[in-house]
């Protein structure tokens, strides 16, 4: 299949914290694939922006590194390689200061698109729209990028959406939540949308439960600090499993744009019934498998932040009225796997005698470590040997459909040529944001409140026992966590 690749329009973009981690893996490599698949404009610049002081060409050998070492494709295609390192340019400016942004200026041309990447640390985002806007650099057409943690509460989101709506429009300000990038996650909303299969299924009435997983195998790691006063709830549920939910469970917009996209996300948000704390679970990993324990990792062995959680919540709306979407992630889990899993009742008679045991047929979504989607469907098990039914896996992998070559691409090639066309669709309005947040604050309110400590959990297991026994009391039970 030959890919359509439509290039996006001149851009200049800079990128605040050019030489961090973030930037370094992800997004100078996902630029590099942009211009190599031939969407982004030899016209194109990017600029760096950090507190080091180096020259231009120390930048491009700095970037050349991270290419080598995060992006194969680029010691094959050594000519895109020398026109990408040619699009780069530095400035060390130290953003909470007022020196070097008139320098910062005057490097942006005035009649292509615009765009800031703040890939900085959430205190420096105020600091950084601030002067932008001071110093005239933002312009009424320029973007601004900005990635989580986004607040830590409702109130700081509002805060923070306050300090960027002072120098930034709504309609200029992207969010980003790099699982909306995904090619799974958009191919849901195709699945929805664009067949006629699913919809009428996608209900209450066909549907006994959802489950939405995201296990994760390392640790905490060198991120201790801001885990430890962050935890599961924040860190994955406010804002990734949320956004899958919100996808999985909203109503079809009247159009595939990005204010409509987003009213049905906010609609959902809306429906979700406060989270009770009997339906929630918390859990801390101990040491195991070579690795220490979270309490180890974080340096507080007081510590009460959970490093996983697993939540029964309901949306409360027609569509959904009576259907637990089932809820977990953590660390230190069996496998690194991220997956939706649309589990449907079963036929209403049973017709052959092993319909009772067979398993319901289920939709899996699957974002990580693989992307693709399964159904799962009853068939008779071939051969003459009378009518026993087996379960197949109907499999719509896409890298086999769409053909040898095929690769999927990393969200954030997709996110950051959207806020150059400057499609919204993909990032979280500023409502949704304190509106998810407006959601998990309750909980976590009762959590400290409690003072109870979360459930130890084996390193290289599913989680606390407590987590099973959460679908278990409903009489269903979690897929295994496997890669
Ligand atoms: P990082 O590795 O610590 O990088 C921070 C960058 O900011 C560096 O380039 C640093 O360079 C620059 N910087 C710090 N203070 C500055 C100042 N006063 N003026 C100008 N530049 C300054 O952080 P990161 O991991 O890349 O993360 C960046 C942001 O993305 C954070 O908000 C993080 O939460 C978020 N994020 C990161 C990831 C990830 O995979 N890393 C994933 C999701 C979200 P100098 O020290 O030279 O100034």
């Amino acid at each position: 299949m030959v890919s359509r690749v439509i290039p996006v329009n001149p851009f200049d973009l800079v990128i605040f914290g050019a030489t961090g981690d973030l930037s370094r893996r992800k997004l100078l490599p996902a630029l590099f694939r942009r211009m190599l698949d031939g969407q982004m404009p030899i016209e194109a610049r990017i600029i760096g922006v950090a507190r080091s002081k180096m020259s231009g060409k120390d930048f491009q050998g700095f970037v050349r590194e991270a290419l080598a070492e995060f992006e194969p494709e680029a010691a094959k295609a050594p000519e895109v390689l020398e026109a990408f390192l040619a699009a780069l340019d530095y400035l060390a400016v130290d953003v909470k200061g007022d020196a070097g942004w008139a320098a910062l200026g005057k490097k942006l041309r005035p009649d292509v698109v615009r765009a800031f990447y703040l890939s900085v640390g959430p205190s420096l985002f105020g600091e950084i729209a601030t002067r932008l806007s001071r110093h005239g650099i933002a312009t009424p057409d320029s973007r601004i990028v900005v990635e989580k943690p986004l607040g830590h509460d409702r109130a700081s989101a509002e805060a923070l959406n306050a300090q960027l709506g002072k120098c930034f429009a709504e309609r200029q300000v992207y969010r980003i939540d790099h699982y909306l990038g995904k090619e799974t996650v958009q191919n849901l909303m195709a699945l929805r949308f664009a067949n006629a299969l699913f919809e009428p299924l996608w209900n209450s009435h066909y549907i006994d439960h959802v489950q939405i997983t995201v296990a994760e195998s390392i640790g905490v790691e060198g991120r201790g600090a801001y885990y430890d006063h962050s935890g599961a709830l924040r860190d994955m549920v406010q804002n990734h499993i949320m956004q899958l939910l919100c996808l999985t469970a909203m109503e079809p917009p009247a159009k595939f744009n990005a204010d409509f996209v987003r009213d049905e996300k906010l609609k959902v948000i809306r429906a979700l019934e406060p989270l009770r704390p009997e339906d929630s679970v918390r859990g801390q990993y101990r040491a195991g498998g070579g690795g220490a324990s979270y309490l180890e990792h974080v340096g507080n062995p007081e510590s009460h932040t959970e490093s996983f959680v697993a939540l029964k919540v309901a949306v409360d709306n027609w569509r959904w009225a009576g259907v637990p979407f089932y809820l977990r992630t953590g660390k230190r889990l069996r496998a690194r796997m991220s997956e939706i899993v649309v589990v449907f009742k079963r036929p209403p008679h049973a017709i052959f005698p092993e319909m009772a045991t067979q398993a319901p047929n289920e939709l899996v979504i699957r974002l990580q470590p693989d992307e693709g989607i399964t159904l799962h469907m009853t068939i008779k098990e071939p051969g003459p040997g009378g009518m026993r039914l087996t379960e197949v896996p109907l499999d719509m992998s896409f890298a086999e459909a769409l053909g040898e070559g095929h690769r999927a691409p990393d969200a954030y090639e997709r996110l950051l040529m959207d806020v150059i066309r400057g499609d919204q669709t993909l990032f979280m309005r500023g409502d949704e944001l304190e509106e998810a947040w407006g959601w998990v604050d309750p909980l976590e309110a009762a959590w400290e409140e409690s003072n109870e400590k979360p459930k130890p959990y084996d390193a290289g297991g599913s989680g606390p026992e407590d987590a099973l026994a959460l679908l278990h009391r409903d009489g269903r039970k979690w897929r295994e966590i496997e890669s």
